[in-house]
């Protein structure tokens, strides 16, 4: 059987960032690459500017007790019209274009007005002006290609007046649920039927993740139900399914796909929970989608989720993947386990004094979602019965990183 490293190997080299498209500037596209390079069309900032609220004089006034008279007063917005000549000064705004002759401006609170004269309280100042093309200048690169755009990038291209922007685009993900026995969150179950937790929990980690999601509804465990959906996912990025895919009668899910052309690329992982998933791809033209069916246990789908549907997401979105997302963590509790397969337990992450520190958190196995509501990380733990004693270094899966805002080194990346 395959080993996660293996399995996630798997995953990455058939995942492939999806053609750039053009997105409109706004908050949509937090979290994209930049598919071009972004070149300034103006300079910034466009003039000479005052960086204070104050009066614009020439150097040689600048003396303790100097008194000035006004001629003229520059709102941010205006353009002066009078030149600055000594024993003249103009009031300017924060912004505002500094005048001809200008060699200073000094702050509203170093002077005092009498009038439309200024007395000058103060000796010195700073010059206060910021020069013209400080930040940037027109035709200069601004934003590179594959740079990850954050709020502070979208601010940057408003600058830049750049407003259809080339990115790689967010992948879609369908979520199709199945099971005779689930029912919808609004509905109350009857005998021997449970609420689909899943449909809702893979949205939201598809959501977090980067992913458009897109809801398919519950396929019953019968092959037209379930074709039904498949056909209608697979015009996403990436279809997610849950349950179905264990060696029960009525886990239909590995057959249907096959019918429906996704090609299968592993069924089974050595790994606790999540051993049944299964990963393929289906190409239609040159679009592909990335068919993820998940065990049904809500555990079991979120550890799948993260260990192989995320990086997929990324590597979809054009992020570089790190080949080991796992970090070493120094274990605070003894904890006692026995298992048969690597085994990833909830568990609580923190950064203490000498790096990361992690607890293994009581569990209620495969079903036990609610025991990950105090988890924020998965420990791994090896095949065997082992006592793990405090202060050992384990691995640990993040359930929230976001690698390419880390600065992973490339050399860790693929
Ligand atoms: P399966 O992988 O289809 O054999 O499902 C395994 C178990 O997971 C089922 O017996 C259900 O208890 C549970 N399960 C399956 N689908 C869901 C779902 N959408 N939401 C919550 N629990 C589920
Ligand atoms: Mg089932």
């Amino acid at each position: 059987m395959l080993s996660v490293a293996e399995a996630q190997e798997l995953v990455l080299s058939n995942a492939r960032p999806l053609p750039a498209v053009t997105a409109e500037l706004s908050p949509a596209l937090l979290g994209r690459r930049l598919a071009e390079a972004v070149v300034s069309d103006v300079d910034s900032p466009p003039h000479d500017k005052s960086a204070m609220d104050g009066y614009a004089i020439c150097r040689a006034d600048l003396r303790k007790g100097q008194i000035l008279s006004i001629i003229e007063e520059i709102a941010a917005g205006q353009v002066p019209t009078r030149t600055i000549r000594p024993g003249l000064c103009s009031r300017i705004m924060t912004g505002a274009p500094i005048p001809a002759g200008t060699d200073a401006v000094v702050p509203l609170e170093q002077t005092r007005l009498t009038g439309d004269r200024v007395e000058l309280m103060d000796g010195s100042t700073n010059e206060n002006i910021v020069r013209r093309g400080r930040e940037m200048r027109q035709g200069d690169t601004i934003l590179n290609l594959g740079q990850v755009l954050g709020p502070v990038e979208v601010g940057v291209l408003a600058t830049v007046g750049h407003t259809r922007v080339s990115v790689t685009p967010a992948p879609t993900l369908a979520v199709v649920s199945t099971g005779d026995e689930v029912v919808e969150p609004s509905e109350t179950p009857g005998p021997g039927q449970l609420r689909n937790s899943n449909g809702s929990m893979l949205l939201a980690l598809a959501a977090g993740a980067g992913a458009v999601p897109r809801y398919l509804g519950i396929a019953r465990d019968d092959v037209e139900s379930l074709r039904k959906r498949i056909r209608e996912g697979l015009s996403s990025d990436v279809l997610v399914l849950s349950g179905g895919v264990s060696m029960g009668a009525r886990d239909l899910v590995p057959a249907v796909l096959a019918t429906e052309n996704v090609r299968p690329i592993f069924h089974k992982v050595l790994m606790k929970p999540g051993k049944p998933i299964l990963f393929g791809v289906c190409d239609t033209n040159d679009r592909r989608c990335l068919v993820f069916g998940l065990p049904g246990n809500p555990v079991s789908s979120l550890v799948c989720f993260a260990l192989f549907v995320r990086p997929a997401l990324w590597r979809s979105a054009g992020h570089s993947v790190p080949l080991d997302f796992t970090v070493s963590a120094r274990l605070t509790e003894e904890f006692a386990y026995r298992t048969d397969r690597p085994t990833y337990h909830p568990a609580e992450l923190a950064v203490g004094p000498t790096g990361w520190e992690v607890r293994a958190l009581p569990g209620g196995g495969s079903s036990d979602l609610l025991s990950l509501t105090r988890a924020n990380a998965l420990v791994v733990l090896p095949d065997g019965d082992h006592v793990h004693r405090t202060g050992q270094l384990l691995p640990v899966v993040r359930l929230d990183p976001v690698p390419w805002r880390e600065g992973w080194p490339a050399r860790l990346c693929k």
